[in-house]
């Protein structure tokens, strides 16, 4: 047992038994049934692709998720966000991450044509620096250990935004509006296949709109992934 266990017990983060992040008996809420909505229009599609008529030039492909954002993935993706000792729940919530993200056929199809880059959605600086470590990049880094894409840091976030959680869509829209531009030190995204990754993808405002920005970069094809789906 290390030193971090022995301060900060590991616990379930659903019934608060002793031992794990999530015990045996709250495993199975853990639910891989993740909704296949477009990110444009709201509606149902197959594999989560956005719908063809739903395309316009800088819009977003399509989004994969690895879990369905319930109750207990909000309190694992809560304790992520967090709570930064918790050194092995990152480990657990990279491998849940990967491990399902791989099972995704179109996922794998993707990445079998085509150079691809993993950009994680950036922090606003200051909460960077807060917290220590932005949670998309420990997911992407995870995934590139395993797939050998690349990760890159495309964007930089200029707004220190409020939290979405609260917001309405048509207020979560205009709070991440302008809030990225691209990294001076970037590639130049020309015929670039981007994969951005976050944490969880509620209404798509904030992919959509970090979507945006590569494409007007001349990124190709640029497509969310993250870890839950609401
Ligand atoms: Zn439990
Ligand atoms: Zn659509």
């Amino acid at each position: 047992m290390n030193l971090i266990d022995l301060i900060f017990p590991k616990k379930c983060v659903n019934c608060a038994k002793s031992g794990d992040y999530v015990c045996a008996n709250c495993l199975p809420f853990i639910s891989f049934d993740v909704k296949n909505l477009c990110l444009v229009c709201d509606k149902p599609t197959y594999n989560s692709l956005t719908h063809p008529k739903c395309k316009s030039r800088y819009s977003i492909d399509g989004c994969f998720s690895a879990i369905s954002y319930n109750k207990i993935a909000r309190k694992l993706i809560f304790n992520f966000k967090y709570k930064p000792y918790l050194s092995d729940l990152k480990t657990f919530l990279s491998e849940l991450f990967v491990e399902s993200i791989i099972q995704n056929e179109q996922f794998m199809k993707l990445i079998a044509n085509g150079e691809w880059l993993m950009a994680p959605v950036p922090l606003y600086g200051s909460k960077l620096r807060k917290r220590g470590y932005n949670q998309a990049e420990i997911l992407s880094i995870a995934l590139s250990k395993k797939l050998n894409i690349p990760v890159q840091n495309l964007l930089v976030r200029l707004k220190d935004t409020k939290s979405q959680f609260k917001l309405t869509k048509e207020e979560r829209k205009e709070n991440i509006k302008e809030a990225f531009e691209l990294d001076d030190r970037s590639l130049k995204l020309e015929a670039r296949n981007i994969f951005l990754v976050d944490d969880v993808v509620t209404t798509g405002s904030t992919l959509k709109e970090a979507a945006n920005v590569l494409k007007r970069a001349g990124a190709k094809v640029v497509f969310g992934l993250t870890l839950a789906r609401d």
